[in-house]
């Protein structure tokens, strides 16, 4: 590719509502362009990030014998009512009518459309097991669509559904597909981990997420670093005990009146704008002297950012314990979830408020006559240490034993598995005839990628200040020519040519940038875009019969003679 046949726009300029790194880094190198919250062009940088992306997903799915077909964006309502998710799913899912008055949906996930198809096309033992996938258009009407491609409303997905006879078969269906993913986010090159996840009100017995490790991830992931155990913080948490159901709505219509949450009636106290959510995690700490106290752990937010996760956290860091049910009912005469009737609290206390968009900005204030504060500097009197026991966090989970301890990180959820059972063959009749000829329900897996978060969470996890660094699998160029001189010196064309000539004939995906900037600016957009490899070609460095290879990740570049230069990089 020459730059001059090839659209490149880059800026210096930082837009106001990217507020993630790799949004910005996006908007930046001129990759994505926005038309409406969370819709986006995929401009051609990043239209080739996305099809190297969906090559390496798509190979991958192939081999381990899953079928390629092309689902419709647009589905037909009456699949949806029957299986009650028109009315489950909720506001995301957007709807729509055509001109005859019938009902449609943009497809956020297509289990209703490739079961339909299955029971359509699947009649026989012989035919299973069998699973199929798209890598297609997904709509969310997400609540607050943000980051960029991240958390997009409009975004790309590659959904697979396995079909199965029963459910040890549809079990091993699940692993083939989890070993595929192993292998897509290896060969994708990136840091990841996979993590036992919430089957939530799917309720089937086995989930798994994908996570890209990165700092800025929304999700929260609890592993030890002596075993195999991994999970997302919601299920790691689940013996927890949580308190979340005050709005501040409901505060001010309820505080102080008797049967008002705690949680509430603290918020109330401390005079918490009416724009933000305050929500509780109980735990229960010792202190030097060896005494247990049961502690509300009181976060705020702004309905932006998940109080329960952080609250979770900041506990783990400081090492607290998980409050049992029994210490709950025992504290707040009550069960966990709601924390009862204020008459008939026992003291406890409080350990802090936070502000959540502000990490280390703990505020603390109010007094109850029989509440004991922990105040602003409860985080300085206690140790801090980054990791928890690990009995703590997940006692009674059998997969991890007793001993150890668990570390934390944030992660983006680039991936999720999920055995799912007949709960959409079932209500689709989707069935086939077993060996004796008699009908049997079909057991299905469900299985997404979010091909286009793939590509911002990558961005998350690579890059430093002066741009992206990106995984050579899916960068949008392996190697960018950079002629000092263009214009100027036929020596620099010439070699500058002969090695893009060579490069391309040998399949590297190459971009010579022939536009003929100054080479400061020319240099930082390519720092800034990513590519892995530049090779610069000057009229200096070739009087001395050399050329600078840089890669983008290190520091160092490196000075090599023409011949050389090729195989360097093949
Ligand atoms: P999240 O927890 O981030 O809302 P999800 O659990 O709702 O995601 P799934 O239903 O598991 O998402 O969909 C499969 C994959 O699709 C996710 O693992 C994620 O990579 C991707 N995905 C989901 N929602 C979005 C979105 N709004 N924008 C981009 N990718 C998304
Ligand atoms: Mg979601
Ligand atoms: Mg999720
Ligand atoms: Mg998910």
């Amino acid at each position: 590719m020459l730059a001059t046949h090839f659209h490149l726009n880059t800026s210096k300029e930082v837009p106001a509502d990217a507020e993630v790194i790799s949004h910005q880094l996006m908007m930046r190198s001129g990759m994505i362009r926005k038309h409406a919250g969370g819709i986006y062009t995929y401009m051609p940088l990043a239209l080739k990030v996305l099809r190297k992306i969906e090559h390496i997903v798509r190979t991958e799915m192939n081999n381990s014998g899953a079928i390629e077909i092309l689902m419709p964006v647009v589905q037909p309502a009456e699949l949806w009512m029957q299986t009650e998710r028109w009315d489950a799913y909720g506001p995301e899912l957007l709807r729509l009518k055509d001109r005859h008055g019938r009902d449609f949906v943009l497809q956020p996930t297509s289990e209703e459309v490739v079961t339909d198809i299955v029971a359509n096309e699947i009649h026989s033992w012989r035919q299973l097991p069998v699973n199929f996938y798209h890598i297609q258009t997904k709509f969310r009407d997400e609540r607050r669509p943000r980051f960029g491609l991240m958390r997009g409303r409009e975004f790309m997905m590659k959904d697979a559904y396995s079909f199965d006879r029963d459910e040890a078969s549809a079990l091993k269906s699940y692993d083939i597909m989890f070993n595929a993913y192993q292998r897509i986010f290896s060969a994708l090159g990136l840091k990841f981990r996979a993590v036992n996840a919430d089957t939530g009100s799917i309720g089937g017995s086995r989930s798994h997420e994908f996570q890209v490790i990165a700092d800025t991830g929304e999700d929260l992931i609890v592993y030890n670093p002596d075993s195999d155990y991994a999970a997302n913080i919601e299920l790691a948490q689940a013996p927890c005990l949580i308190a979340e159901r005050a709005t501040p709505t409901q505060a001010l219509e309820r505080v102080p009146t008797p049967g008002a949450n705690k949680c509430e009636l603290v918020a109330e106290q401390l005079g918490l704008p009416l724009t933000q959510t305050v929500k509780s995690v109980v735990y229960r700490v010792t202190d030097a002297e060896g005494k247990h106290h049961i502690c509300l752990l009181l976060v705020r937010g702004d309905h932006e950012v998940n109080e329960v996760k952080i609250g979770k956290l900041e506990a783990f860091k400081h090492g607290f314990e998980l409050a049992s049910e029994e210490d709950i009912i025992e504290h707040f005469g009550s069960k966990p979830g709601f924390l009862g009737p204020v008459q008939t609290l026992k003291p406890i206390t409080i350990i802090a408020d936070k502000t959540v968009a502000n990490m280390s900005d703990f505020v603390c204030g109010g007094n109850q006559e029989d509440t004991h504060w922990i105040g602003v500097n409860w985080g300085r009197d206690l140790p801090e240490p980054i990791v928890a026991d690990i009995r703590n966090v997940v006692a009674g989970d059998p997969a991890i034993g007793e001993e150890g301890t668990l570390a934390i990180e944030h992660g983006i959820e680039v991936g999720h598995v999920f055995f799912l059972g007949d709960k959409y063959s079932s209500k689709l009749k989707a069935t086939y005839l077993n060996e004796q000829g008699k009908p049997e329900v079909i057991q299905m897996g469900c299985y997404g990628i979010g091909v286009s978060r793939v590509m911002a969470a990558a961005i998350e996890q690579n890059h430093d200040d002066r741009g992206i660094i990106w995984p050579m699998p899916m960068a949008p160029f392996e190697v960018v020519i950079c002629p000092i001189g263009w214009g100027k010196s036929e020596e620099v064309r010439t070699q500058a040519l002969a090695i893009y000539e060579h490069l391309k004939s040998q399949g590297i995906d190459v971009i010579l940038d022939n536009r003929d900037t100054r080479p400061g600016v020319m240099f930082s957009e390519w720092e800034l875009i990513g590519v892995p490899i530049r090779v610069t070609v000057g009229e200096r460095g070739l009087k001395d019969g050399i050329i600078e290879v840089q890669e983008r990740s290190k520091t160092e570049s490196v000075k090599l003679s023409p011949s050389e230069v090729n195989s360097y990089i093949i």
